[in-house]
């Protein structure tokens, strides 16, 4: 037996990896994760290396290959534990092992240790709270977030405040010169764990969420590791819930992880997590350079940091000992690799915990079919919160338009009349309203009006979007071009922009209301690296009476002031190729519902469908998740879809269309050699949704059982096959588990 070993545990050196013999005495002991001694280069100095994998044959001359010294001895470190889980992630998913590596493992990039410091005010509370509001006047936005949090918090980390809250040097200096804030080192500090702790006012539990928590903490204090679902409506109070967990498990002096996806990563956010805390709080996301993501890793490691706020990545965070997984917003597509390996994060969370003997709680309002069918079969504990915390805030009232009626009746506007009225008396009475488009870009393409052709990318199977300065832009390659004068294919002169962007959205709503102050949110206006946070303070400050924006609108923020929310056309992402998209189209419904009537406020949701029927639309209008699952799963029994049905696509790529169909053929022939074809569902294969991108053409074989262990091991017969095959430095196969 061989023993791949990597050296040093670093994304870099994960390439180098070195074979040793490992002597008999040590067989079945070393294992993937191990730690090793090996005798090193010409000298045969004793080094530490870490196995990475485990082999019969040896890929060098064995006469000349030297022998594992010894292992060392409790050596079952978070590194080894990491290197487990990118084995447990390349065998799961179909990826090399280095890519597997490659994601777990942090680029090690050393940055001058910064000193953790912190921006503590001068000034009292109060004085904090009126210079918010004057600075809010003036519209010194930077200097209203800071205030605000300062009337919160009697400090606030450096770190927080330059990547969540986007304050910058040229805000704080003038300010700590004026003697209102002072910037401390944290070697000032003695006492870590308090600071910050204690001014913001704790929340007293009510009965439904004092009861998850007795629950959770009965269990946990047993040493039951389990998944628990925890299933509660936008406001129910899950943060709270979270918050209060996490207290017990750091009081048992064990480490917490905290998936939250990024665009619900708010500094509101992270300052209730921060409040709760202080400093024993991190926050990472992918602003961060990798050295700063490594220095965190290492304060995680050292333990100097016990909770961890991040997206899926923060997974990797290579805790001693971790007591507590929590992944917010479970249903969330953001938790999916599209990269390989193409992990999905809650499956791997709950390898994690099973690993570390950690527990993993799993939140949403409107849970994945995957996590509450587990519920409901017991796999997971499950538990409900039905109402919204907050006394006197109430679920929205929602009523849904017929769009075709208002065709019929002559309405050919983008706002039916009941929007537009309910839009009027927003603005008369100085209340805010929200406008969610729940896809972005979509047929915002140019064509000709004679011909009918659509412009489309050179290299992509797509036509290009249309952005304002005549602008066309490929969403798949980043191709770009101005818009032609005339058609490309007939020379026609009368070629012209389609559908309705959010960009055509403002310019309608700004014709419609001319007075109303419009603010709009989607991936044009907050490419720039600190336009998203700018946006949404600007709206919740009042500074906008209308929002206008795709799905980023509805994550994160309180808007205490928007009593209207509208969905102008519920429909468009009921049509996409996904067979999710039913999900989707509720999810996002329900989330947008959400954000009406936080506070004492009554709010209200327009819909606007040319389906009211659907039950995706319905059922959020209604509220109604149960109706909802229940209608979805009929679906996915009928059709075999997960999770009434384990599906994994086989991708292949390649630049040449005639080879990418002999490599189609032998995918195929090898699925029906490796199995029973009768047991196996195959479909396709097919072209990809987008068949060419970046002219590489694209094709997909679906493959579907009711055993996922099966579909493993096909992917693994599929993978051997695939390395032995003449094509395969030409063509690309890829494993996606849906
Ligand atoms: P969720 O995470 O379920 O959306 P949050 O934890 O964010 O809900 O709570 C929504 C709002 O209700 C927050 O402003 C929070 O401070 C408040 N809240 C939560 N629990 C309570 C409680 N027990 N009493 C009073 N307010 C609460
Ligand atoms: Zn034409
Ligand atoms: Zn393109």
């Amino acid at each position: 037996m061989y023993a791949n070993i990597i050296i040093d545990i670093s994304h870099e050196k994960v390439d180098k990896v070195f074979q040793y013999r490992i002597p008999k005495e040590l067989e079945g002991r070393v294992v993937v994760g191990s730690q090793v001694e090996i005798p090193f280069g010409a000298s045969n100095r004793l080094r530490k290396g870490y196995v990475v994998a485990v082999t019969e044959t040896a890929e060098y001359d064995t006469g000349r290959m030297k022998e594992i010294a010894g292992i060392v001895a409790r050596s079952v470190t978070a590194e080894s534990r990491l290197i487990r889980l990118a084995w447990w992630m390349k065998e799961r998913y179909g990826s090399t092992m280095n890519q597997a590596l490659k994601t777990v493992l942090p680029v090690k990039q050393k940055i001058r240790p910064k000193e953790n410091r912190f921006i503590r005010r001068l000034i009292t509370a109060q004085e904090a709270r009126e210079a918010a509001k004057e600075a809010g006047e003036k519209h010194y936005q930077a200097r209203q977030r800071l205030f605000t949090a300062l009337a919160d918090m009697e400090e606030i980390p450096y770190q927080m405040a330059v990547n969540q809250m986007r304050l910058s040097a040229s805000t704080l200096k003038p300010l700590a010169e004026k003697g209102i804030i002072a910037l401390e080192s944290e070697t000032i500090f003695r006492n870590p764990q308090v600071r910050g702790q204690g001014e913001r006012q704790r929340v007293c539990l009510n009965q439904g969420q004092a009861a998850v928590v007795a629950d959770f903490v009965s269990r946990y204090d047993a040493g039951i590791r389990e998944t628990a679902l925890l299933y509660g409506v936008t406001g129910s109070g899950k943060t709270e819930v979270y918050m209060e967990i996490i207290d017990h498990v750091l009081r048992e002096g064990r480490q917490v992880i905290v998936l939250i996806p990024e665009i619900a990563l708010t500094y509101q956010t992270v300052l209730r997590f921060y409040g709760r805390f202080g400093s024993q709080v991190s926050i990472i996301n992918s602003r961060m350079s990798a050295g700063e993501r490594y220095d965190q890793f290492e304060r995680a490691k050292n333990g100097q940091v016990r909770i961890i706020i991040g997206p899926r990545s923060a997974l990797f965070t290579p805790f001693p000992d971790l007591g507590l997984i929590i992944m917010d917003e479970e249903h969330e597509t953001a938790y999916k690799s599209e990269i390989s390996p193409r992990y999905h994060g809650r499956e791997v969370a709950g390898y994690l915990a099973a690993m570390t003997k950690a527990s993993l709680i799993l939140g949403s309002a409107t849970p994945s079919l995957e996590a509450y069918t587990r519920a409901l079969k017991g796999e997971y504990r499950l538990y409900t919160l039905k109402e919204r915390a907050k006394k006197d805030s109430h679920m929205a009232a929602v009523r849904v338009v017929d769009l075709r009626e208002e065709l019929k009746d002559g309405n050919k506007s983008i706002f039916s009349r009941c929007l537009r009225e309910a839009m009027e008396q927003r603005l008369k009475s100085g209340e805010q309203t929200m406008l969610f488009m729940n896809r972005r870009g979509y047929a915002n393409f140019v064509s000709c009006r004679s011909c009918g052709e659509a412009i489309r990318c050179p290299h992509c199977d797509v036509t290009l979007t249309f952005h304002y300065g005549q602008k066309l832009v490929c969403h798949y390659c980043g191709h770009e071009r101005k818009v032609p004068d005339r058609c490309p294919a007939c020379g026609s002169p009368y070629i012209a922009g389609f559908g309705t962007g959010t960009q055509k959205i403002e310019e309608l709503t700004g014709k419609m209301f001319p007075k109303a102050r419009i603010l709009r949110m989607d991936m044009d206006t907050t490419s720039k690296k600190d336009s998203h946070e700018e946006i949404l303070s600007a709206f919740a400050q009042g500074r906008a009476d209308i929002l206008i924006g795709t799905q980023m609108i509805v994550k994160g923020h309180d808007f205490p002031n928007v009593t209207l929310v509208g969905v102008l056309a519920a429909d468009l992402s009921l049509y996409t190729s996904d067979f999710r998209c039913g999900e989707r189209t509720f999810q996002l419904l329900t989330q947008a519902a959400g954000r009406a009537g936080r506070d004492e406020l009554a709010g209200e949701v327009i819909i606007q469908t040319y389906n009211p029927e659907h039950y995706s639309i319905a059922c959020a209008a209604g509220q109604d998740y149960e109706g909802f699952y229940h209608k979805e799963m009929v679906y996915r029994q009928v059709l075999g879809y997960p999770p009434s049905c384990e599906l994994m696509a086989v991708m292949a790529s390649c630049g040449s269309e005639e080879e990418l169909e002999t490599a189609m053929k032998a995918l195929g022939k090898w699925v029906s050699e490796a199995l029973n074809v009768r047991e196996i569902q195959v479909i396709g294969p097919a072209q990809a949704t987008v068949y060419k991108v970046n002219d590489i053409y694209r094709k997909i074989l679906y493959l579907k059982h009711e055993n996922y262990d099966i579909l493993i091991k096909l992917k693994n017969h599929l993978d051997e096959q695939y390395r032995l095959a003449p094509w395969r430095n030409h063509v690309t196969v890829q494993f996606d588990f849906a």
